[in-house]
């Protein structure tokens, strides 16, 4: 076999052995060049929402290429981002009025960083501080690591990441410690906004809160001055049970930031929504007050159709109710585990299942990743455990015989593993 010339994302190529060649997708289902299948668990790295390749979102994507490639977009328009930036307003929470497309999650975030900081310069405010979750994820660009949980992932960027005022998670029953850690931060003055994942921290583990946490963190946020920037990437397009996660803690935040299911997982692109005052706060003859921030691929008129193409099967197809049907599949079947002794902490947050393996040795659970991805592998599950955090996020077209062979490969993972009893 040639090596290959990639150098793949978070895989420590030393020891892990090369991946299967994925030829072909459908569904919830990747088949490799050599025939084998493969049931998508994690969505593809959650992007994947309806299923790969949903027929309305690959037309579209052929139509887009009749008529455009990538068009600048300063300067000129195109029919696609106009009608998807008003499309998008009608579905966010209420007062998001204004879109700025960019393409990926992380720039989302940047762009969400940068239009608080901005805002509040040229309103002649000094305020320039992020408030943001203990154990939260952002990206990976330099900004969203700065606002991320430090680790091993990014200690060797250090030295380039921002400080910001760190906030408890809150934990159920646990909140109070969340809520003075951002009283404080406010009274210590300068604070520009409050940064969430809502009602879940993805990457830090599947941790879940409460929408009553999300409001009165929205609400103390706000009683400082700050603004509240939602890290909708994970989140949004129903990952939650509804369309954004905001909604169920009655939440409309200042920014919103969305990207993964937005083209329904098919191609990239990213979303930063906005309120009026935000905008108003860049509107200005003063050239200097402008939003300076760009990106080449900015409103791909491709990506554009996909994303028009995801809300029409939204609208058309009986998404809201597959999305309460697999909520439902996932609460019943993760029960299971509860009183298994070798499990722990299970728990589904909207379509959302995890559970946390009972690992004795710390030092033993930098090891069991790639195990536990390498025994799924072999009864042809793409699972990727965070840590000893097992979970599953399916596109929305899974089957419940389809989740009844995740959930009994979860029951024997352990074991294989050879995670002591
Ligand atoms: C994945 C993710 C991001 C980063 O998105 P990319 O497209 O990978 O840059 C940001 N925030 C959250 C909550 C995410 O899950």
């Amino acid at each position: 076999m040639i090596p290959s010339a990639v150098w793949r994302p978070f895989t420590q190529h030393a020891v892990e052995p090369n991946p299967p060649l994925i030829a072909r997708a459908e569904g919830a289902w990747l088949t490799t060049a050599d025939g084998r299948r493969i049931l998508d668990a994690i969505s593809s790295w959650w992007v994947t929402t309806h299923g790969h390749r949903h027929p309305a979102i690959m037309a579209a994507i052929r139509g887009a290429t009749e008529t455009l490639d990538q068009i600048i977009f300063a300067g000129l328009t195109h029919e696609a981002a106009e009608r998807l930036a008003r499309e998008l307003v009608q579905v966010a929470p209420a007062g998001l009025c204004h879109v700025f497309f960019s393409d990926s999650g992380s720039t989302a975030i940047e762009v969400a960083l940068k239009m608080a900081l901005g805002a509040f310069r040229n309103r002649g405010e000094p305020r320039t501080r992020i408030a943001a979750l203990e154990g939260g994820y952002h990206g990976d660009t330099i900004g969203a690591m700065s606002v991320g949980e430090r680790g091993v992932f990014n200690a060797a960027y250090e030295p380039l990441l921002f400080e910001v005022e760190r906030i408890p998670f809150p934990a159920p029953g646990r909140e109070q410690s969340a809520y003075d850690a951002l009283e404080r931060a406010g009274r210590r003055g300068g604070l520009a906004a409050l940064l969430v994942e809502p009602l879940v921290l993805g990457a830090g583990g599947m941790r879940i809160y409460k929408p009553a946490a999300l409001a009165e963190l929205a609400r103390l946020a706000r009683a400082a001055g700050a603004l509240v920037i939602a890290d909708e990437v994970m989140t949004g397009w129903g990952r939650t049970g509804t369309l954004f996660a905001c909604e169920q803690a009655g939440v409309s935040p200042d920014i919103l930031c969305t990207s993964k299911g937005l083209t329904g997982g098919a191609i990239p692109l990213a979303a930063t929504l906005a309120t009026a005052e935000i905008f108003e706060a860049h509107w200005s003859t003063d050239r200097s007050r402008t939003f300076f921030h760009s990106s080449s691929y900015t409103a791909n008129p491709i990506a554009c159709a996909a994303a028009l193409a995801n809300l029409a099967v939204w609208r058309d197809e009986p998404v809201a109710k597959r999305v309460a049907a697999l909520a439902a599949a996932q609460e019943a079947r993760i029960r299971r585990f509860e009183n298994d002794p070798r499990f722990t902490n299970a728990r589904t947050c909207g379509t959302i299942a995890a559970v946390d393996l009972k690992v004795g040795d710390a030092g033993y659970l930098a090891e069991i990743g790639p195990r536990l991805r390498a025994f799924f592998l072999s009864r042809g599950l793409l699972a990727r455990p965070l840590g000893d955090v097992v979970y599953l996020m399916p596109p929305y077209c899974v089957t419940e015989a389809e989740l009844d062979l995740l959930y009994d490969s979860i029951a024997e993972a352990p074991d294989a593993v050879g995670l002591a009893r």
